[in-house]
């Protein structure tokens, strides 16, 4: 891949004035990538300002116990580990702001951000960690059961699904990832695929084929969940809308949502290089993005592995980059 850097108009810093403020350090997004840039960025004396955006703690304050985080022998909840998180950062010096990002202009040096349509920081750097969200089926028991049998992440959540029967929605390279990550932990899982077929690379497909385990239900959507508090079982539709379609009951444990991400991109799209689904490109081995200045890292960047722990390591090289970033300058 080319990768080019955009060239910048060079505009100085004006003092801080009225609703103006320069930052040498600015990170968004306060998920493991946000809140560990943060750390380092602090310990390399940019004096970062964080700004936490919509869901402070990012997705893992939507889960329930983290286990797979080193450090934490015993596990830890997702909230108090981002918690624990932000304290880390704090301590340093951190100057973590709750806000929305509402607008960026990266054309300029340095570089503007506008948070909470108002406010405006001229950034030195700036450290993109905004994450990614999770897609969702959206009918209304999904909802209902989140957190209580529903989840986005098996490798989050599977280990509570040990010897239990599950279900995995999708048919693409996570869902196949997932359904045979489960099925090494679970006695059944079930692959729901709306189509006839999986979207899901040759390799994975085999192995799928190959786990005994799996049961792919092939042109199956979910009606609705149920159960008493949690969930225990899925009603499923087979051949929705032919003239043969039929309801389908299954018994299940965990329901597993794997359709895909949507990495939280679009405001700075116009800016930035992304792939087609919008994760933004960076250097190889690098959280350099296209625009001098400007680093990602985390989710929204990562289309593959999206965990906790490889977020917090791209957190770290990005406030690496842009400490080396600004030495370079002076
Ligand atoms: P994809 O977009 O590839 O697949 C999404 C799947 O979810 C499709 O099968 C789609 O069905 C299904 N789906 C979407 N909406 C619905 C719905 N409303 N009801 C039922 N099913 C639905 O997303 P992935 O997360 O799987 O993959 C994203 C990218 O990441 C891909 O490029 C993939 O190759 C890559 N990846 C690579 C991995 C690896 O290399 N190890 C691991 C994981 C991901 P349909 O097919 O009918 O559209």
């Amino acid at each position: 891949m080319e990768f080019k850097s955009m060239n910048l108009k060079d505009t100085n810093p004006s003092t801080p004035e009225g609703d103006m403020e320069n930052v040498k350090c600015l990170i968004v997004g306060s998920g493991p990538a946000g809140y560990t840039a943060a750390i380092y960025a602090a310990r390399a004396n940019l004096n970062p300002v964080l700004i936490e955006g919509l869901q402070p703690g990012g997705q893992l304050t939507t889960t329930t116990e983290v286990d797979n985080f080193p450090g934490y022998a015993d596990g830890v909840t997702g909230p108090v580990m981002m918690a624990d998180l932000k304290k880390q950062a704090e301590r340093f010096g951190t100057d973590c702001r709750w806000g929305l990002v509402t607008e960026v202009d990266f054309s300029t040096y340095p570089h503007k951000v506008i948070v909470d349509g108002k406010k405006i920081i001229m950034a030195e750097t700036v450290i993109l960690a905004t994450g990614a969200t999770a897609k969702y089926l959206g009918f209304p028991t999904e909802e209902k059961y989140m957190g209580s049998g529903v989840s986005a992440c098996a490798t989050c959540d599977g280990f509570f699904y040990r010897g239990l029967d599950v279900a995995v929605v999708g048919g693409g390279d996570t869902a196949a990832e997932e359904a045979t990550y489960l099925a090494g932990l679970c006695k059944k899982v079930y692959l729901i695929v709306r189509k006839d077929y999986l979207r899901a690379s040759k390799a994975m497909q085999d192995r799928v084929a190959r786990t005994e385990n799996i049961e792919v239900l092939y042109e199956h959507n979910t009606k609705e969940l149920y159960g008493d508090g949690v969930v225990q079982g899925a009603k499923l539709i087979k051949r929705m809308g032919e003239a043969d379609e039929t309801e389908v009951d299954i018994k299940i444990d965990g329901y597993f949502v794997a359709i895909g991400h949507t990495p939280n991109s679009k405001i700075f799209s116009k800016y930035l290089k992304t792939d087609e689904q919008g994760y933004v490109l960076t250097e190889p081995d690098s959280t350099k993005t296209n625009v001098p200045g400007v680093f990602a890292a985390g989710d929204l960047k990562d289309p593959h592995y999206r965990q906790a722990i490889t977020s917090a390591g791209s957190g770290c090289m990005a406030a690496m980059d842009a400490e080396r970033f600004l030495s370079e300058r002076e």
